[in-house]
């Protein structure tokens, strides 16, 4: 299966043994972010709250 940030746009390929394939394969309706934008998302939100 194979699963497409909505960030970034990149697809990722989720094999059946990966832990989160039965929770995306019921999900795949729902936007995906990799954890790659969710690591960025974080720290940009956390840089709002404590501006430099
Ligand atoms: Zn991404």
């Amino acid at each position: 299966m194979t699963i497409r940030c909505t960030v970034c746009g990149k697809a990722f390929a989720v094999a059946k043994w990966n832990e989160a394939y039965e929770r995306l394969r019921q999900h795949q309706t729902e936007p995906y972010v990799c954890d790659t934008c969710q690591a960025r998302i974080r720290r940009e939100a956390q840089d709002e709250a404590f501006p430099r």
